[in-house]
């Protein structure tokens, strides 16, 4: 599950004439970053993790907003405390998004309409909007909830994770940053489907060995 846009989220809780304006939240300095861009702000190119200065370039009319470090603490807070009483295990990856695994909890439906339940007592006792992808897999589900984006759910069903990922930009994959983009582009590989198709002596040849990551090893800090 993932909080969508959520510095912007809670600044417009804050002061709803922000609705529906262009946002950027982050430093306001000459090496300012942008830490959230509302999705106004995405249309001309913007997001978050990219220079101030530039995202201003490219969308002159945002406001920017420097951002409360404590008042998004506060509503992380409440997010989490309903999904700890909610989801047999928790882990919080970040301010705004959180893996849950709801392994025994029920049958896959079950799982579904738990999680769907979930995300709209979230907003509604929040104000919120937060999205989530399911599915039987950590990266696969982290993918999903970008796709599922803004104030959205997907459900990946068991079998159907490779179709699912491979119409997808393997900059969608996570910890695919510039630099390993820029080297599966050099290859010709754009899509996860090439990726897919390649054998896996080719990739490890370009990229190294398999590595076991955290997430692979579904590591789950309660
Ligand atoms: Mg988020």
């Amino acid at each position: 599950m993932d909080l969508d846009t959520f510095f912007v989220s809670c600044e417009r809780l804050l002061d709803s004439r922000l609705n529906g304006l262009p946002i950027l939240v982050g430093g306001t300095g000459d090496r300012g970053v942008v830490s959230a861009a509302s999705y106004e702000t995405r249309l001309f190119g913007v997001h978050s993790g990219m220079p101030m200065k530039m995202a201003r370039q490219l969308c002159p009319e945002a406001l920017v907003i420097k951002g409360n470090a404590g008042t998004y603490t506060k509503f992380s807070k409440m997010v989490t405390e309903i999904l700890q009483e909610s989801v047999p295990i928790l882990e919080k990856a970040s301010v705004d998004e959180f893996y849950a695994d709801l392994s025994g909890m029920d049958q896959f439906f079950g799982c579904y309409k738990h999680a769907s339940e979930l995300r709209k007592r979230i907003t509604k006792e929040t104000g919120l909007p937060i999205s989530f992808g399911l599915s039987g897999n950590k990266t696969v589900s982290k993918v999903a909830t970008n796709e599922a984006k803004p104030a959205n759910q997907i459900k990946i069903d068991r079998g159907l994770e490779k179709p699912f990922l491979a119409p997808l930009s393997i900059k969608k994959i996570p910890m695919i940053g510039d630099k390993t983009f820029q080297k599966f582009c050099n290859l010709g590989i754009k899509k996860v489907l090439t990726l897919q198709e390649m054998p896996v002596e080719v990739v490890e040849s370009v990229f190294g060995k398999k590595r076991q990551s955290n997430l692979e090893q579904g590591q789950w800090n309660r």
